[in-house]
């Protein structure tokens, strides 16, 4: 819940002023006067493509935004939200039955979990996994460690 609160409020951050220059642009277009004849937009023609080119350049900064935005949260801790850290290379396409395809894997400085992303992308954007690790750091150095039989 919390790491979805945190791209909320960033897409809010980023919403606010974008909103506001928005505003702004809407002073520059020309307002349609009362009784005005049919073709009255083309009178104006420059003053509205440069608005139009305007609205274009907007767009783009707010797609920009929206994927900086993404691309961020993509890459945070799901418990603490801090950046993952540590990208590791795993896999290989020469030993693919070995070991797997080529990952690149992330940790969370205070380890909370592994984010693991395919190293290529053929189709698309695909889904990264989010593997949490236990609160008990122990616990998983001394698993592989025990025997099967062994009592604690
Ligand atoms: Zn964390």
């Amino acid at each position: 819940m919390r790491y979805w609160g945190y791209f909320a409020a960033k897409l809010g951050a980023a919403a606010a002023p974008l909103y506001g220059l928005l505003l702004l642009l809407g002073w520059f277009f020309p307002p349609k006067p009362k009784n005005a004849p049919p073709l009255w937009a083309l009178q104006k023609i420059t003053q509205s493509l440069l608005c139009n080119l305007a609205l274009l350049v907007w767009f783009l900064l707010c797609a920009g935004a929206v994927y900086l935005i993404v691309r961020d949260q993509r890459r945070r801790c799901r418990v603490c939200l801090r950046r993952l850290r540590m990208p590791v290379g795993t896999g290989s396409w020469g030993r693919m039955l070995l070991l797997g395809r080529p990952r690149i894997e992330y940790i969370c400085p205070y380890g909370h979990g592994t984010l693991k992303e395919e190293e290529l992308q053929i189709s698309g954007l695909a889904n990264s996994e989010w593997t949490p690790h236990s609160d008990d750091l122990w616990e998983e150095l001394c698993a592989s460690s025990k025997a099967p039989g062994d009592e604690p």
